[in-house]
């Protein structure tokens, strides 16, 4: 079976299942436990530090550009025939709401991606024949170019050099799954599920042992394909200019990711906790250092919980009954790194293939990474996995995946590490503004069920 096997076994087959199952149950969790006014609240502070975190990510990338200098990418030439604005949104409105869920599975409305524009270049010799006739990209074509036309100048036996543009189809950048559209049915239908309480027990169990099944197996394909594209990558790495893909801009991305992150986790993260409590921020950041040094150490916000719990209850003195609501749920629908790191990356993709991407498509982006944030569990690497919701959604590679594998380790742990921040001060700031509502459950020692205790 060779890669490519393996791949379009990913994008057509898993693609789906991993959708739906990951943002069911993620909007299923969330809908169960956030009743209430702290359910409110929390929800309201996942929503606003998650759309913080995508705006970073969007500018980070866009500001530092780490894709920047890939000729032509690794894989693909040219650039997307852009469409107007207006049409980009018309027919982000129309992913959104498929009329039949079935054709979504294997249509979308794309008026964009359908083409691109390449620039076929042809240098001719004296006695007619071709020489080096091209479809390349712009860039690349002037580069190979002025290289067969100063040999053949040298050699005194140019004719002409032809050069013109022709629109062809884009190459496998729509595979036809309309990822939006499963997207936002699957937040309804995890809202309604989270909030039948005990009714939909079946539906919300059935969802999360798809959704552990199919993690597993697209992780299993995920780490397949690294071994089927090592051969691939190192044939091409003695040529400079995918070194450059592999080297140079991986760098520049990992620097943009830690660069976003830590404006997120240094920055934002604080600021929020001290505009909502009015306390510094930094003694609270040290009384977590030991959850954010184990959220290193496992690249798991869930395996972390346990720690996180300690940290924020015995060391900080936190109200248990918002920890053992907020983190819990926070653990696998609030996270601030990995939203960052999916909308950063889908853009880093559509830079190293010279993708144009319009307001449309990375407003599109926006949306599917945060569902994909939402769906992945807080286990390491779930972000990797659930990076194929994203990049479908807007018809980019999604093997292109394995492009950043190599840096993923790391990232993954630094994500979770702002995950787990993101939740710390997620408690803090509720139960700031839960005081009252604490202080009235005290009086009448009536304990909700939020008091129980975390199993
Ligand atoms: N490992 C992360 C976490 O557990 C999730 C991710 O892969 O982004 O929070």
């Amino acid at each position: 079976m060779t890669r490519e096997h393996v791949l379009r076994f990913l994008r057509r087959n898993a693609f789906i299942l991993l959708t739906v199952s990951a943002v069911v149950i993620g909007m299923a969790s969330l809908d169960n436990k956030a009743t209430g006014r702290m359910g409110m609240r929390a929800a309201v502070y996942y929503m606003v530090t998650t759309v913080i975190a995508v705006f970073i990510g969007i500018l980070m990338v866009t500001i530092i550009h780490p894709g920047k200098g890939s000729k032509e990418g690794l894989h693909r030439e040219g650039r997307i025939e852009t469409i107007p604005t207006a049409d980009a949104f018309m027919d982000l409105i129309r992913n959104m709401f498929p009329p039949n869920l079935v054709e979504a599975c294997f249509k979308q409305f794309k008026t964009q991606y359908s083409t691109r524009v390449v620039t076929r270049t042809v240098v001719r010799t004296e006695n007619g024949s071709e020489l080096g006739a091209s479809m390349s990209p712009l860039s690349s074509v002037d580069n190979g170019t002025s290289l067969l036309e100063n040999i053949t100048r040298a050699l005194g036996t140019l004719q002409e050099v032809l050069s013109f543009e022709e629109t062809v189809p884009v190459p496998g950048s729509a595979n036809g799954i309309n990822a939006l559209g499963l997207v936002v049915f699957s937040v309804a239908f995890g809202l309604v599920i989270g909030g039948m309480k005990h009714k939909g027990r079946v539906l919300r169990d059935f969802f999360d042992s798809l959704n552990e099944a199919i993690m597993r197996l697209v992780g299993i394909i995920i780490w397949y394909a690294p071994v089927g594209i090592l051969f691939l990558i190192a044939g091409k790495i003695l040529e400079m200019e995918d070194m450059a893909v592999l080297g140079g801009q991986l760098g520049m991305y990992t620097l943009t990711v830690i660069v976003g992150l830590f404006l997120h986790a240094g920055g934002v993260l604080p600021l929020i906790y001290f505009l909502v409590t009015h306390r510094n921020p930094f003694p609270f950041i040290g009384g977590v250092l030991q959850a954010l040094i184990t959220a290193m150490g496992t690249s798991s916000s869930s395996a972390t919980l346990p720690i996180t719990f300690r940290c924020l209850e015995e060391g900080l003195g936190v109200d248990r009954r918002i920890t053992r609501f907020v983190l819990p749920v926070g653990a696998t629908v609030n996270m601030d790194g990995t939203v960052l790191y999916e909308a950063l990356t889908a853009i880093f993709i559509a830079q190293v293939n010279n993708y144009e991407l319009n307001l449309g498509q990375i407003t599109t982006i926006s949306i599917t990474a945060t569902a994909a944030s939402v769906g992945a569990a807080g286990i390491p690497q779930a972000g990797l996995v659930t990076m194929v919701i994203v990049l479908t959604s807007v018809g980019l590679p999604t093997e292109d995946i394995t492009l950043i594998i190599a840096v993923d380790w790391f990232l993954d742990r630094l994500r979770t590490m702002t995950n787990v921040l993101g939740d710390s001060i997620g408690a803090a700031v509720i139960e700031h503004l839960s005081q009252r509502e604490l202080e009235l459950q005290e009086a009448e020692l009536t304990l909700p069920s939020l008091g129980k205790p975390y199993k």
